[in-house]
């Protein structure tokens, strides 16, 4: 058994060990001098303490070597020594006393040896290569010296005596077993068997001491692999399962015994280096260890005549003598890792001090974005959805942050914010509810809207307060024929959550008479699976894909297929991002139904929206009256 926690069990068992065999010998030698045998005892006892003091300084040596495997295997070997060593000198003095009859001291030299065989199997139980051949030593001796007694007692005695090494033995072997099992069960994941998280972080502790006290440096990375969940959700669990083996094998191999490997959970795993000496040193070994790793990861794997392509996200932090919280140096590894994952995936980042600064104003925002409800400044806009006679016939809900210090917050950056801290759903909830109004407010005025788009991000969808959130707000604000006009526009992230429970929930909202429509349509990986199975009445082309229409074929070829997807599932369409003629005459000619961008309007004010829609409202009644007096003086006439 290599583990770690094994050592640091028998790093406290030396310490224990040096001060029985003190005290005891102290005990003893004491008792002989009392008794005018001093001079043996005083050598045995001066054996003891020079034994005690090695001891003593492989007790210290603990905290430097525990980080480096070599040298930890060196030190064990080195205790294993110390203890054959002291428990011998007990047996020596056995041998030496126990045919020593005056003052009964001979009795005294049996009980210590058989207290020393008890002492031993319990301190001794983590390892067999100890407690057997230590209890050995200390049992033989005494068998041979009560058969040498000669008398029928003598052989009662061998024979309890022999009754007791199978006892201890039995006994320790029971404590090895179960001890053996909960070191297991403790520091390994059970699926790949490298080390888990909480070994990583004791690991961690132990490395950032050793920094400090050294003068040192060291690294971590920080490994997470890109669109694990694809390999999952199309290949099955089980190919997952060995994919994640496979991984670990290749970075224990890699990292032989210089490296600590563990998995952290998921498809995340970490690797602490050993210390380096000098900076340079440390930073040059981490930028071409990393990037090794990256490539190592990246060959391909076969699994269950699977041929799987796979890229990794790495963060690197450095390490030295400065630190000393592990969580906060995990961190920041993390921090590193995020910020190849935002930038497209597939590399490898440093933790520096812009990263860190980017991260203290997300920080400020988070916490900025905590009062934002309370301060009123958060306001909701209205951008037009036009048909393709350029009448308004709905609008999608856009919030915005307005903060006196940090001015106008884009809501890509504080609805992100807002869904890592879990404000989204007060946010979410104050959305609904101010949309509500709104709609409210112009079905009293009688603007006639056919439909008013919320964006509903997935974290809200799934919280458990969502459906009966809605139906409290539709009691309170929206005649049922109101209600049909609502829809939520969601977005692909859907993808990567549990998505029959994505379905049930969906329905349940839909049973309110909610319509679904998937935003930023063509972005993402919308699989013709996905489109067929979630429960959507509208696709919301992107922008993206909006903005080069009419540059190349292609985009013909998409958008064609798009309808055709829309036509074979019964589904609206409505193009966003709309900014020239020539776009908006493209997407007519495919018969799109609603149109929304700026060629038509930008996201409007409350009070702006209205006004348009009043002018509308206008203009068709005049229309309207003008068709009437056609009408009537044909009629005169
Ligand atoms: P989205 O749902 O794709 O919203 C459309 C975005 O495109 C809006 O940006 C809108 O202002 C912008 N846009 C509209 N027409 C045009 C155009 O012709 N050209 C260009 N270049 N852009 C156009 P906005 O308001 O900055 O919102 C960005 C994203 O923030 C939204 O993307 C949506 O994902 C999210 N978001 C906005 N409001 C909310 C909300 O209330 N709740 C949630 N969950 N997300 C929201
Ligand atoms: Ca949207
Ligand atoms: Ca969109």
């Amino acid at each position: 058994m290599n583990e770690h926690k094994f050592y640091y069990f028998l790093h406290i068992q030396i310490l224990l060990l040096i001060v029985w065999s003190l005290l005891t010998g102290l005990g003893y030698t004491i008792l002989c001098y009392v008794f005018d045998m001093a001079p043996f005892t005083l050598i045995w006892f001066g054996a003891i303490i020079a034994v005690s003091a090695w001891g003593w300084e492989l007790y210290r040596q603990f905290k430097y070597v525990t980080i480096n495997k070599k040298k930890l295997k060196k030190w064990y070997q080195y205790v294993q020594l110390f203890i054959y060593s002291i428990f011998g000198l007990w047996t020596v003095l056995f041998i030496l006393y126990s045919d020593i009859t005056e003052h009964n001291l001979n009795q005294v030299t049996v009980l210590i040896q058989v207290t020393a065989s008890i002492l031993a199997a319990t301190f001794l139980f983590s390892d067999k290569k100890l407690f057997i051949p230590v209890l050995l030593i200390l049992i033989y001796p005494l068998v041979v010296y009560f058969i040498n007694l000669d008398e029928t007692k003598g052989y009662f005695l061998a024979f309890f005596t022999l009754a007791l090494l199978g006892f201890l033995l039995y006994a320790s072997n029971n404590g090895y077993k179960l001890i053996q099992q909960i070191f297991h069960q403790a520091q390994q994941d059970s699926l790949t068997g490298l080390y888990n998280r909480r070994h990583f972080m004791e690991n961690l502790d132990q490395l950032l001491k050793t920094l400090k006290e050294s003068k040192k440096f060291s690294f971590i990375l920080l490994i997470d692999l890109d669109h694990f969940k694809n390999i999952n959700d199309t290949l099955g669990h089980d190919v997952g399962d060995k994919l994640l083996c496979e991984i670990s094998n290749r970075l224990n191999t890699f990292c032989g015994d210089s490296k600590h490997v563990a998995r952290l959970g998921g498809d995340e795993f970490m690797i602490t280096s050993y210390p380096y000496d000098n900076y340079d040193e440390c930073l040059k070994s981490a930028d071409i260890f990393s990037h090794e790793i990256g490539r190592l990861l990246k060959e391909m794997y076969v699994i269950d005549f699977n041929h799987i392509h796979i890229s990794v996200s790495i963060g690197v932090k450095l390490l030295d003598s400065t630190l000393s919280n592990s969580i906060q140096v995990v961190k920041e590894a993390d921090i590193a890792m995020y910020e190849v994952k935002s930038s497209g995936r597939d590399g490898v980042v440093n933790f520096n001090k812009a990263l860190s600064s980017k991260i203290s104003n997300t920080l400020e925002m988070e916490r900025k974005l905590y009062f934002a409800l309370e301060h009123d400044e958060i306001e909701l806009y209205y951008q037009p959805q036009v048909n393709k006679d350029g009448l308004i016939c709905g609008c999608e809900v856009l919030t915005r942050w307005y903060n006196p210090d940090l001015g106008m917050v884009a809501p890509l950056e504080f609805i992100k914010i807002a869904e890592k801290t879990g404000l989204i759903i007060d946010l979410g909830n104050y959305i609904l509810e101010e949309s509500f109004k709104s709609l409210q407010t112009w079905e009293k005025k009688e603007h006639s809207l056919e439909q008013l788009s919320i964006n509903i991000s997935v974290k809200q969808l799934l919280h458990e307060s969502f459906i009966k959130r809605i139906e409290y707000l539709f009691n309170k604000y929206l005649s049922e024929k109101s209600q049909h006009k609502i829809v939520f526009e969601i977005t692909e992230t859907l993808l990567a959550e549990d998505i029959h429970n994505v379905i049930s929930i969906m329905k349940k909202v839909k049973n309110l008479g909610i319509q679904f429509s998937l935003d930023d349509f063509g972005t993402g990986y919308s699989s013709l699976n996905y489109v067929r199975e979630i429960p959507i009445d509208e696709l919301k082309i992107d922008k993206s894909f909006v903005r080069t229409l009419g540059e190349n074929k292609s985009d013909e070829m998409m958008l064609k297929t798009i309808f055709t997807l829309a036509d074979i599932f019964n589904l609206r369409v409505v193009a966003e991002g709309i900014e020239t003629d020539t776009q908006f005459e493209i997407l007519k000619a495919h018969n799109c139904n609603l149109f929304q961008g700026y060629y038509f309007d930008k996201p409007l004010k409350k009070d702006d929206f209205e006004i348009k829609l009043f002018k509308q409202k206008v203009k068709k009644v005049k229309i309207e009256m003008g068709k009437k007096k056609i009408l009537n003086k044909k009629h005169i006439g």
